[in-house]
C-alpha cells in the first residue's frame, strides 16, 4: 500500500505555494529588506574570538538569558506596565517564528488572524499553516488604515490575533497612532505591532507597552544588519509571553545567534550608523524615482520604497532590471492595489545609483508613447 499525499496533507497545505525566495546569483540584490553593509573589518576580529569560544558541543542556554537582557535594555522594553504588572520578552528564530508560535498558541478552527492588507504574506500563510482563518482588510487607497471597515471587521469577526505592520510591508507608511490606539482598545484579542523596520522609521509603540493589557510589539535584528542570525523578539505582558513561551521549541535560538547578536548589540552604534546611511539613500532614492514620470512613488519610513508603474508594465520592468543584474521584488502578481507595482530596497550609494541608471534605461525600451 502506498500513502497517498491528498488523503494526508490537508487541503489548505496542498493549495499553498511555497514562499519562493529567488536565487539573486551575482545580482544586485534589492530584493528583501536586508542592511547591505557586512559587519565592519574593524570588528571581525573580536566577533571571531567569540565564535571560535562558542561550545558548539553543548546545546545553547534554552533561555538565552544573556542576550535577553542585553535586548530588553537595547530595544527599551518598559520593566512594568501601568498596573505594576511585569512585562517580558520571548525570542524567535526571526520574527517569523514568533508569529508562529503566536498562531499556534490561539489556534482553533473558528478563530481569526487579522491584518491590513496588503501586508506582510506570513501572517497569511502562517494562518492557514496553524488551520485557522485569515482575514485581510484592505488599506485605504492613501495606504491608511480604513478605520470603518477595521472597525467592522473586529467586531464581526472577533480575531484572536491582529497584526498591525508598522512601517507596514509593502507600502513602508506608519499607520496613524491614533488608529493604532483606537484598534487596541476595541480588540478583545491580542494586537501585535510589528516593528521589523523600526532602525529606520524610529517610531516605536514601545514605551506604551504598559498602557494596554493586550498589546505586543515585536521587533527582529534582520533590518538593523543581521538577518543571516534569525532572531527576533515579541515584548509583552509576563501573563501573555509565559504562555507562549510553553509553545516555543527548546534551543531555538542557537548559540552563534546567541553570541553575535549580544556582540552586535554591545557594538550597537555601527548598526545604527549603517541605519543612518540607509535612511539618507532612502530619501535620495525616493527622490530619483520620483523623477520618473512614469512612476507614482509612495513615501517611505522603511528601507524599501514601494513604487507604481504608470505607464509601462512593471513585469516587464522587472525583467529588464534583472537582465541588467538587478534584483528587486515585483509585487504586481498580488494584484489589488499593487497591480502594476514594484518594491525596491535600499541598498548600498552605489546600487541606488546602478538600480536608477538599469531603470532609466528600461523605462525608455517599455514606456508606452503618450499619444
Ligand atoms: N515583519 C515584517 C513586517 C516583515 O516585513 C518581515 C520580513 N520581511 C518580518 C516581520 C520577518 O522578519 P524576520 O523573520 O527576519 O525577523
Amino acid at each position: 500500500m502506498s500513502a497517498k499525499v491528498e488523503n494526508l496533507i490537508r487541503k489548505e497545505v496542498l493549495q499553498l505555494n511555497a514562499y519562493h525566495v529567488p536565487n539573486p546569483g551575482e545580482m544586485i540584490k534589492l530584493d528583501a529588506m536586508e542592511n547591505p553593509y557586512k559587519m565592519p573589518d574593524a570588528l571581525m576580529d573580536e566577533w571571531l574570538s567569540l565564535v571560535k569560544q562558542a561550545e558548539i558541543n553543548r546545546y545553547p542556554d534554552p533561555a538565552a538569558s544573556k542576550l535577553s537582557a542585553a535586548l530588553e535594555t537595547y530595544m527599551g522594553v518598559p520593566q512594568k506596565n501601568s498596573s505594576g504588572v511585569k512585562n517580558k520578552i520571548i525570542l524567535g528564530n526571526g520574527s517569523d517564528e514568533l508569529i508562529q508560535i503566536m498562531a499556534m498558541a490561539v489556534a482553533q478552527s473558528n478563530k481569526k488572524i487579522l491584518a491590513p492588507e496588503p501586508g506582510f504574506v506570513m501572517y497569511n500563510m502562517i494562518a492557514t499553516f496553524v488551520g485557522m482563518q485569515y482575514i485581510g482588510v484592505p488599506l485605504k487607497n492613501d495606504f491608511s488604515l480604513d478605520m470603518p471597515a477595521m472597525l467592522e471587521a473586529i467586531k464581526t469577526h472577533q480575531p484572536a490575533l491582529i497584526f498591525l505592520a508598522y512601517p507596514n510591508n509593502p507600502t513602508g507608511n506608519l499607520f496613524a497612532d491614533d488608529d493604532i490606539v483606537k484598534i487596541i482598545e476595541v480588540a478583545e484579542g491580542l494586537v501585535v505591532v510589528d516593528e521589523a523596520y523600526h532602525p529606520f522609521a524610529c517610531e516605536s509603540f514601545m514605551p506604551r507597552l504598559g498602557e494596554f493589557d493586550n498589546l505586543l510589539v515585536m521587533r527582529t535584528v534582520s533590518k538593523m544588519g543581521l538577518a543571516g542570525l534569525r532572531l527576533g523578539l515579541l515584548a509583552g505582558a509576563e501573563k501573555w509571553i509565559s504562555e507562549l513561551d510553553k509553545i516555543r521549541l527548546p534551543y531555538n535560538i542557537n548559540i552563534l545567534t546567541q553570541v553575535t547578536a549580544e556582540f552586535a548589540i554591545k557594538h550597537a552604534d555601527v548598526f545604527e550608523q549603517q541605519a543612518r546611511i540607509i535612511r539618507e539613500q532612502r530619501d535620495w532614492l525616493f527622490e530619483k524615482l520620483s523623477d520618473f514620470s512614469q512612476f507614482n512613488v509612495y513615501p517611505s519610513r522603511a528601507n524599501f520604497i514601494l513604487l507604481k508603474v504608470l505607464k509601462g508594465d512593471a513585469s516587464t520592468i522587472f525583467e529588464g532590471l534583472k537582465s541588467r543584474g538587478v534584483l528587486i521584488k515585483n509585487s504586481h502578481s498580488a494584484g489589488g492595489v499593487l497591480t502594476q507595482c514594484l518594491r525596491v530596497t535600499v541598498g548600498k550609494p552605489e546600487e541606488n545609483q546602478a538600480l536608477v541608471a538599469a531603470l532609466k534605461e528600461c523605462v525608455n525600451i517599455t514606456a508606452v508613447p503618450l499619444t
